[in-house]
């Protein structure tokens, strides 16, 4: 292929990832922007397959079936859920391959860059560092969000000086790498990559459960530059630009999810944010505190079949019991009886950003009745019951009132100002945050104990034949 054709198809490409995003952007879009990306990635795979300087195309064609394959099984097999998990370890993937491009680049004596071997080797130097920071910090993330190790932040003495005496290495290491002659300064790539990894471990190490979807879409950022690096290196336009869009996507998303959680960026990226309660504060419980009054079917029907106006909070509870068909059933025999039914979607509902509004979508809930957190909160008071369905940090008052609390002004629905409040939950436990929840011993608060399918399965069935 010439490289005239090469740069057309890169051109294209990089027209239909930018559509693919602006299509992501919304749910009625979505499916269209997903169809971009895939035929944008599809062109840019086969153009740099018929590419002149790619040798063996059988081990190319092999690489590539071998990680759609398993990419495929993985992406049917894994949980909504389990969603942050696959993204994690999926990053990682994008900071190994970044760290074996850039060792391949430096050992590779045919390879001298646009700007002279100085030049080739900063980018190697960067491209490295991000990949290694990336990979390992990507693996303890993975782990995190499994379970596998504690959410809790590892906060060494002196981390701060830790984690700049580790970024200053990196960048100080280079000038020796700079000076050595052919591959005699290996062992200075070898040392900063290590150096590098123990700062991606220490780095996420350091970030508490609660902060943990925005370090994902971090990670998601860093994969994006080490990306772009790799192309610099390579001097591959297409990689420059889809490395810049995901790093840049992915700190945009970073600073709306740092909104949406009341923390500042710098706070998470370098951990501990939340760790220590303010001087004077008590202690948030993480004990159910106080008595519950419990609800049943046959009363919550009543009270909907009755109600003018109903706001529908969904949260984690309602993904893992995949209640959101159920759900959709009941919205639909509320508006059937004159009733204003709408949901109200926190940014950080469930385990992913989006996650709410991907199951909706699923579920065909129209995308009028489903609106965000600021476009909803002031309506609480004029609202007659508000059924909050398997969520709990999202709708804990505390984060207005316990300066103890971890997650502490983070802006939450509030959803205590509605005339009855009505939890579906399997019992009285913390959610992600692992904090108690004022809002089940509020007066207008029922607790309705059931799995989230099961209770709303039966609510429909009750509120149907009222
Ligand atoms: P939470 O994790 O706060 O609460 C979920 C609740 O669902 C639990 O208290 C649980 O109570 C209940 N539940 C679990 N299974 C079921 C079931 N089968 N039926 C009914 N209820 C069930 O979820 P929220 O959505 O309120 O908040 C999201 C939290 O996750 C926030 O803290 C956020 O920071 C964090 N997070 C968000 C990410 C994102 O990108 N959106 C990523 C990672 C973390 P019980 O066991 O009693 O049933």
């Amino acid at each position: 292929m010439t490289q005239a054709f090469l740069s057309i198809a890169w051109v294209v490409s990089s027209i239909l990832f930018v559509s693919s995003l602006r299509g992501l952007s919304h749910p009625e879009t979505a499916r269209r922007g997903n169809g971009f990306g895939i035929v944008g990635m599809l062109m840019a795979v086969v153009a740099v397959m018929l590419a002149a300087d790619v040798g063996n195309h059988v081990f190319f064609a092999l690489a590539i079936g071998t990680g759609a394959g398993v990419g495929m099984v993985l992406a049917q097999r894994v949980g909504m859920t389990a969603m942050p998990e696959l993204v994690a370890i999926l990053h990682s993937f994008v900071g190994l391959a970044a760290v074996f491009v850039g060792y391949a680049a430096f050992l590779d004596p045919l390879q001298h860059g646009n700007g002279g071997r100085s030049i080739l080797l900063v980018e190697i130097w960067i491209d490295v560092l991000i990949g290694a920071i990336t990979f390992t910090g990507s693996i303890v993330a993975f782990l995190k969000l499994r379970g596998s190790v504690s959410g809790k932040p590892l906060l060494l003495p002196a981390r701060h000086f830790l984690n700049g005496a580790m970024f200053v290495a990196s960048l100080v290491f280079v000038l020796p790498f700079l000076m050595g002659e052919g591959t005699s300064a290996l062992p200075w790539l070898l040392v900063m990559t290590a150096i590098a990894s123990v700062l991606g471990v220490h780095l996420v190490a350091a970030i508490g459960g609660a902060d943990m979807p925005v370090v994902v879409s971090m990670l998601n950022s860093y994969s994006g530059w080490t990306a772009s690096a790799a192309g610099f290196m390579l001097q591959n336009d297409l990689l420059i630009i889809t490395g810049a869009l995901v790093g840049s996507s992915g700190a945009i998303l970073s600073h709306i999810m740092c909104k949406a959680m009341n923390r500042s960026l710098p706070s998470v990226i370098f951990g501990g944010f939340g760790a220590d309660p303010p001087k004077g504060a008590v202690p948030a419980a993480a004990q159910p505190q106080g008595d519950v009054v419990a609800t049943e079917v046959a009363t919550l029907a009543g009270e909907l079949a009755a109600a003018k106006a109903v706001i529908i909070v969904p949260g984690y509870g309602m993904a893992v019991a995949r209640a959101q068909h159920a759900v959709r059933q009941l919205v639909d025999l509320l508006r059937k009886r004159g009733c204003k039914a709408r949901f109200a979607i926190h940014p950080v509902a469930g385990r992913l950003p989006g996650h709410m509004n991907v199951l909706l979508a699923e579920a065909n809930v129209p995308y009028d009745i489903v609106m965000e957190m600021d476009e909803i909160n002031h309506d609480f008071p004029q609202t007659d019951v508000v059924l909050v369905i398997g969520a709990n940090d999202i709708v804990n008052p505390g984060a207005q009132t316990d300066a103890s609390s971890p997650i502490y002004g983070m802006p939450v629905l509030e959803v205590w100002k509605s005339t009855r409040v009505v939890v579906l939950k399997r019992s009285r436990s913390s959610g992600y945050a692992g904090v108690d929840n004022p809002l089940f011993y509020l007066e207008n608060t029922r607790m309705l104990f059931a799995d989230a399918r099961d209770g709303m399965e039966k609510v429909v069935a009750a509120l149907g034949a009222a």
